[in-house]
């Protein structure tokens, strides 16, 4: 049996290293099988020409997860942290940026915010007042500008990723692919080799990849995952939810009634102190409607009843 770890992923088609030499070979799961994401400590029997077949995964320490109505989706396994990149041009969506963390803190993976585009100070400016509130919860918070300040955003963020497995995640447009490529020298000609490897296609990057960082960063490694239009968090239960919003969790247990969705119940704590400005008001928001979609879908998949 032969130990790896799996470094890039494209549906069923994984690029693994192989712990004892180094190597890298292509592998398939068995049968439909694709709940194997990069970061999996996997065991593979060998076919020969560079080819192998996953036999085993390892238990995973965490993985970083959305959904959909139907089904989990593994975007990486076993980090040590992660990041989402956000921007004030074009406008960040504060909604995604929640579904994100929520996604982190349900799996209790530290994240972090990356704010880019620092550069762009007037719009840089009239976002301050949301971050603060990012800041206030105790998410660390980094001021870059990839695009116009690669050495200072290097700077800034190496001593925060050495040593670590960093997932980073982001809308398209914030600059990821930017910071990506200021971090890790050679990631374009990588991912092109990643892509023959795993035969995506000349055009594609719809693959998740993870990036060796240069050697003085101490073996850190950072995952690229690619877009996404949504994010659900269907994976999560009720009480899940509420607790991924950590400004929340002194307040659970106070509502009138136990089973408090957090929306409309009279004598609901959480509520209250959104209307008392002692919780953030557009976090609340961004939360109710979490439910409300949630319900929504139940409602019209009665059979998975959660
Ligand atoms: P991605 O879609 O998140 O991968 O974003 P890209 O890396 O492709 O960047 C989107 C746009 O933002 C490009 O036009 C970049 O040149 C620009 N951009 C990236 N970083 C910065 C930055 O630090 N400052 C400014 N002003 N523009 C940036
Ligand atoms: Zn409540």
């Amino acid at each position: 049996m032969t130990a790896a770890t799996v470094v890039a992923s494209y549906g069923r088609q994984l690029l693994v290293r192989v712990d004892a030499d180094a190597s890298m070979l292509t592998a398939v799961t068995r049968g439909r099988r694709a709940d194997v994401a990069v970061g999996d400590r996997v065991r593979l029997q060998l076919l020969g020409g560079g080819q192998a077949v996953v036999d085993d995964v390892e238990p995973r320490r965490n993985a970083f997860q959305r959904s959909d109505a139907h089904r989990a989706k593994l975007l990486a396994a076993n980090l040590d942290q992660a990041a989402v990149v956000i921007a004030a041009e074009p406008a960040f969506s504060e909604e995604l940026l929640v579904r994100i963390l929520m996604a982190a803190e349900a799996e209790g993976i530290r994240i972090a915010l990356i704010v880019n585009k620092s550069d762009l100070t007037q719009a840089r400016a009239l976002i301050e007042p949301r971050i603060a509130v990012y800041r206030a919860l105790g998410y660390a918070t980094f001021d870059c500008s990839a695009g116009a300040d690669p050495s200072g955003t290097r700077a800034m963020l190496r001593p925060w990723l050495a040593g670590h497995s960093t997932l980073l995640l982001g809308e398209s447009g914030m600059g990821k692919s930017t910071l990506i490529n200021c971090l890790v020298p050679d990631a374009g000609l990588r991912t092109r080799e990643i892509s023959t490897a795993l035969g995506t296609g000349r055009h594609t990057t719809t693959f998740t990849r993870r990036f060796q960082l240069p050697d003085d960063a101490r073996q850190g490694c950072i995952v690229d995952s690619p877009g996404f239009q949504n994010f659900g968090l269907e994976h999560l239960s009720e009480s899940e939810r509420a607790h991924a919003m950590p400004e929340f969790r002194p307040l659970l247990g106070r509502c009138r009634f136990h089973n408090c969705t957090h929306r409309t119940e009279p004598g609901c704590a959480i509520r209250e102190a959104a209307e008392r400005e002692e919780i953030d008001a557009r976090r609340y928001r961004i939360f109710t409607r979490l439910v409300d979609e949630a319900e929504a879908i139940a409602r019209a998949n009665p059979a998975r009843g959660r």
